[in-house]
């Protein structure tokens, strides 16, 4: 009886503690975020550190940051340059845990913004379920499965860029941004973009730069202009001024929008993003 009554308390008191702890995650940023969630379920702790319409480029790490990274075991970047600040930080935390590149395997390029092609994406996906499988076998069929649901649906959604793309005649297919995040897409989907500042929001253009920009708009008569969410609108606004053109609504480029608006996930992001360039490059 009292055997009886201590193995109860042992399973009752021993039950939390023998269900598997959530593994402790950190993604840089937002869009990584969406994916790790994706991937990782509710087996998944997750902290994102450069949350929705900011710019992970020219992010400061805070010491909160530290300590949140000291006590993760899986950290996901993007890599390809963009978090020019994550080395520091995972040192400076004393990171023991799995580092997880997202983009690993992907061809280096100058423009980090890899997961503007969704073919790049899903290879983000089968990177991360590997890594979070390795860090946590006890549930890598759990991971494995969702990054296998989550793949088809990212599949689908590249299909349906490609038909709406496709209802743009070829010569009308440009528009400009802020910065240049937008050369994975350009490739994989066929529309040139240009813009005043690089493939980081971190250097401003000169004026020369900006000056042969609006040239360009006014020759070619580009009338598809867009603001990135998480970028300063000036420059934009003046090259639409002094060609005519008018901006668009916001492409979300490097971040998510926060819940409620139009881009809280990868998936809404890229839906919301190609419906705003075609509608702006049938004006073209
Ligand atoms: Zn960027």
């Amino acid at each position: 009886m009292r055997f009886a009554l201590f193995l109860a308390a042992l399973l009752i008191g021993a039950a939390p503690a023998l269900a598997n702890p959530r593994l402790k995650a950190v993604a840089t940023f937002s869009i990584l975020g969406d994916f790790v969630r994706e991937v990782g379920g509710d087996q998944v702790d997750l902290v994102t550190l450069v949350g929705p319409d900011a710019d992970a480029h020219t992010y400061q790490p805070k010491p909160a940051d530290a300590r949140i990274l000291a006590g993760a075991k899986v950290l996901v970047s993007n890599g390809l340059g963009f978090e020019g600040w994550i080395d520091r930080l995972a040192e400076a935390a004393g990171f023991k845990g799995r580092r997880i590149v997202a983009s690993a395997g992907a061809t280096p390029d100058a423009d980090p913004h890899c997961w503007q092609d969704v073919g790049c994406a899903r290879r983000y996906v089968a990177n991360i379920a590997d890594g979070l499988a390795a860090a946590d076998p006890a549930n890598a069929e759990g991971y494995r499965t969702r990054a296998a649901q989550y793949d088809q649906r990212l599949a689908a959604l590249d299909d349906w860029i490609r038909r709406e793309i496709a209802t743009i005649p070829a010569e009308r297919r440009r528009a400009i941004t802020g910065h240049a995040s937008f050369r994975y897409f350009s490739r994989a989907y066929g529309v040139r973009f240009d813009a005043p500042r690089g493939y980081s929001t971190g250097s401003e253009p000169t004026a020369r730069d900006v000056a042969n920009l609006i040239r360009q708009v006014r020759e070619q008569k580009t009338r598809a202009l867009f603001i990135e969410n998480m970028t300063n609108p000036a420059l934009v606004a003046e090259i639409a001024r002094d060609s005519g053109a008018v901006v668009g609504p916001r492409l979300y480029s490097d971040a998510l929008s926060k819940p409620g608006g139009p881009a809280p996930t990868y998936e809404a992001m890229m839906r919301h993003n190609v419906s705003a360039l075609v509608e702006g490059m049938k004006k073209n």
